[in-house]
């Protein structure tokens, strides 16, 4: 065992949130304009956004109190402001990363933001490197390109495709609302992303069911599923996820805001756990969601439900080497 496992693993067993914060941990699902600290964040930039109620019952609620997170106070702000607000978002992000004692993250650039660069991708992956260079001595950045899967089909093209021959982001995914947007309809797109030798991540199986996971890998041939909690109710799909190594990549706490999940002690977590498929622990949305990744390894220790053991393998399987 290293020395690594075995101060995650006396962390976990005091309580000791500090010496949990010194042992490296990756999150590779993380919304980059959404992975902040919402306190700090908000104080920074002199908004009087009211803090949400963390219990989102309707998806339009959360996606509500994102669009303000995004947009306060402006009606239709302008690209500059655009840029300035997203900017913010992601340092944001990087900040918690680093104050959190994460070591590794892949962060989701939504493609909609070349719009704020006016369609200029050369502008928008400079001032994205410029933004990562920052962090590299403390934070590995590997940024996903991801498309908003309710959007009319002509505007996802005009946008990905750019952000796929920049080279600059290393996975693709998809996201927001899954009843919208079937699989099929970014086929050429995954096949595209493939050639050009990026990660092929898509969101499902947070909102739909565990045919619509198995359905979503086989169309697109991803390499990581999203959430993906809703497999836990097929041992089928299960069993065909851990025979494909495809992992899912889990946020606890989101899937409970977001009433998908009744509680930590609940989480589908133990039963994919049980059935063999390889998965890790990560944020989504701390600024909606208010738990930072070593909250999120308490929250799961606290349950009673994993050894130790096991949640040092669930950190371990967030780094691209395991
Ligand atoms: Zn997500």
């Amino acid at each position: 065992m290293t020395e690594d496992s075995r101060n995650f693993i006396r962390a976990l067993e005091t309580g000791n949130h500090e010496l949990l914060q010194k042992v490296p941990r990756a999150d590779v699902h993380n919304h980059a304009g959404l992975g902040g600290d919402f306190k700090s964040w908000t104080a920074k930039q002199g908004l009087d956004i009211e803090d949400c109620s963390h219990h989102f019952p309707d998806f339009t609620d959360f996606q509500a109190f994102v669009d303000k997170i995004y947009t306060y106070p402006w009606d239709r702000p302008t690209p500059q402001q655009n840029i300035d607000r997203i900017q913010s978002l992601y340092d944001a992000t990087y900040e918690l990363a680093v104050s959190d004692g994460v070591t590794y993250i892949e962060p989701g650039i939504d493609a909609l933001v070349l719009d704020f660069f006016e369609g200029d991708i050369e502008k928008m992956t400079a001032a994205l490197q410029k933004q990562k260079d920052r962090f590299a001595h403390q934070l590995e950045i590997r940024p996903d390109v991801g498309m908003i899967r309710v959007f009319p089909m002509e505007d996802i093209e005009r946008r990905i495709y750019p952000c796929i021959d920049s080279g600059f982001f290393d996975a693709l995914d998809i996201f927001a609302d899954e009843r919208h947007g079937p699989p099929e309809e970014f086929k050429q797109i995954y096949r595209y992303a493939k050639r050009a030798g990026m990660k092929l991540k898509a969101h499902a199986g947070e909102l739909l069911d565990a045919d619509f996971v198995r359905r979503s890998v086989e169309v697109l041939e991803l390499d990581e599923v999203q959430h993906g909690i809703a497999a836990a109710t097929s041992p089928e799909v299960m069993r065909f996820l851990s025979d494909n190594t495809i992992r899912l990549n889990i946020c606890p706490s989101s899937n409970i805001q977001l009433c998908q999940v009744g509680s930590f002690k609940t989480h589908p977590l133990r039963i994919l756990m049980d059935n063999g498929v390889k998965c890790c622990i990560n944020t989504d949305d701390a600024i909606v969601f208010g738990q930072k990744s070593s909250d999120e390894f308490f929250n799961i220790y606290g349950t009673g439900l994993y050894t130790t053991e096991e949640l040092d393998q669930l950190r371990l399987n967030g780094f691209p080497a395991s």
